[in-house]
């Protein structure tokens, strides 16, 4: 059971591509279904759509929404912009309190934003078991990361260094396998043409 989260929608629309003015929001709603689509063909996958309209769903609840309906791999869906515009290809992120570089730092940073925008707050409560249960589904993640990686090798550009880890919220479920996916980047003009295609 997979559940595929297009990042971003309603009041936050995410980046902007600097050639279409194209909304990150659509992008990602737009890939989440082709995927949902084709996992759904493979025997024994089923996936769904953690948001399936223009709405704006918090960073917390898309982890319960997957949780709720029994997710057991979540892959959150980017296509963000960096100040970087010659940075393109893909990213496979697992969350960390460490992040791996600036980059993943800053992105996470903006990422987590999000619930700012619609005035959310966040409390995080310590708890140990949650913590072990966390620290096996890293490796999990890890893995998981590895092997979207693999799938990619040789069709899919990839940017330097293109497993990368940071504090992202919507990567939080302590017992789900996640990762973030930045499909590419809006900031880069042949990414964003690749995008909207
Ligand atoms: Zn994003």
């Amino acid at each position: 059971v997979v559940a595929v989260d297009a990042g971003h929608g309603g009041i936050d629309a995410g980046a902007k591509g600097t050639v279409t003015n194209v909304e990150e929001k659509a992008i990602t709603l737009e890939f989440a279904r082709i995927l949902v689509d084709r996992l759904n063909k493979e025997r024994g996958v089923r996936a769904f759509l953690v948001r399936d309209k223009d709405e704006f769903i918090s960073l917390s609840e898309r982890v319960v929404i997957a949780r709720q309906r029994g997710a057991q791999l979540f892959i959150s869906l980017h296509a963000d912009t960096l100040r970087q515009k010659d940075i393109r290809g893909a990213t496979v992120y697992t969350i960390s309190d460490k992040a791996s570089d600036a980059l993943a730092a800053s992105l996470a940073e903006r990422e987590n934003l999000s619930d700012d925008i619609a005035g959310i707050q966040i409390e995080d409560e310590p708890d140990i078991l949650l913590d072990l249960t966390r620290r096996e589904t890293q490796a999990f993640s890890i893995r998981m990361a590895e092997t979207v990686l693999e799938s990619f090798e040789g069709q899919i550009g990839l940017i330097n260094n293109p497993m990368r880890h940071a504090g992202f919220r919507v990567l939080q479920a302590p017992d789900v396998p996640s990762v973030l996916l930045e499909l590419g980047f809006l900031s880069n003009p042949k990414d964003e043409a690749l995008l909207t295609d």
